[in-house]
């Protein structure tokens, strides 16, 4: 694996894949690396000639009251997973290389970015949008893997390579979870061992959502109705949104945590 800090030394590495024309994968990450990423990046591995992974907290989807300056940055564990993963490439840009000078433009997708979480976080989405659009351009990939553990992030995603005619293929790859449930994720990092157990009523609720939906109820009702019960749950949204059961919420009093399932039962991937 080669780890690269630059755009100029990435777009150096790439060139000779790009000029053979073989699949570039990419894999973009904040850190904080577990299984869910590493599945992203075995995926991509798997099926492209070179797997790109970048690692950079992208400061445009923070809001100033949020966790930027404390999200977890263990660059040296980082990348030996990567690499385990099968990462041949790891993108690690600095702050400063990225954005030498405040950037003026913003890419953003009306509507989704506006609906559940994005009501929550305004401005999150637009940030998710301009940095995955600036990374696609520097990398240039023909597939990139995103988790459905953000389904509203991949369904915008999905939607603005589509509006702009991006040359890339978004691959949707499945959660990974934790053996009681939780969806990893590395805010998960974050929580108590009490606010960890409470984490996992946003896991039942999805799937008392699911289950009333099933059964011709109201399945926001019936999500919400579980998170009620769990006193250090601050329910954000419980709702049916694009084919997924949706649930957020604050657990204690910082950790903003996300989950979704499926409605109807999916055939597994061959
Ligand atoms: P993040 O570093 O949290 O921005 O996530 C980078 C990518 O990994 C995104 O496409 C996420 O959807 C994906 N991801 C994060 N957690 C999981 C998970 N538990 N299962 C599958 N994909 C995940």
């Amino acid at each position: 694996m080669k780890t690269v800090e630059t755009v100029e030394e990435l777009r150096t590495l790439l060139r000779p894949w790009r000029q053979e024309d073989r699949h570039i994968g990419f894999v973009p990450t904040m850190g904080g690396l577990h299984a869910g990423h590493e599945s992203l990046i075995r995926r991509a591995n798997s099926e492209c000639a070179v797997t790109v992974t970048s690692i950079f907290v992208n400061p445009l989807q923070f809001s100033p009251s949020e966790d930027y300056d404390r999200y977890p940055r263990d660059h040296a564990r980082d990348a030996l997973l990567a690499e385990a993963a099968g990462t041949d490439i790891l993108f690690m840009p600095t702050p400063e290389g990225l954005f030498p000078a405040s950037p003026l433009t913003t890419v953003s997708v009306a509507k989704l970015s506006e609906e559940l979480e994005g009501a929550s976080r305004p401005g999150h989405f637009a940030g998710v949008a301009t940095i995955v659009t600036k990374l696609f351009n520097i990398v240039q990939p023909t597939k990139a893997y995103f988790g459905e553990k953000d389904w509203q992030q991949l369904e915008i995603l999905r939607q603005m390579v589509e509006d702009l005619s991006i040359p890339v293929e978004i691959v949707p790859c499945a959660v990974v979870r934790a053996e009681d449930g939780l969806a990893l994720s590395t805010r998960n990092s974050y929580l108590s061992p009490d606010e960890r157990r409470a984490a996992l009523a946003l896991v039942r609720a999805a799937r008392a959502g699911r289950e009333a939906a099933a059964a011709g109820g109201d399945a926001a009702v019936a999500a919400a109705r579980i998170l009620e019960d769990e006193d250090l749950v601050t329910i954000d949204y419980t709702a049916i949104w694009r084919d997924r059961m949706m649930v957020a919420g604050w657990v204690g009093r910082t950790s903003y945590l996300t989950e979704n399932i499926a409605i109807r039962e999916e055939a597994p991937r061959p």
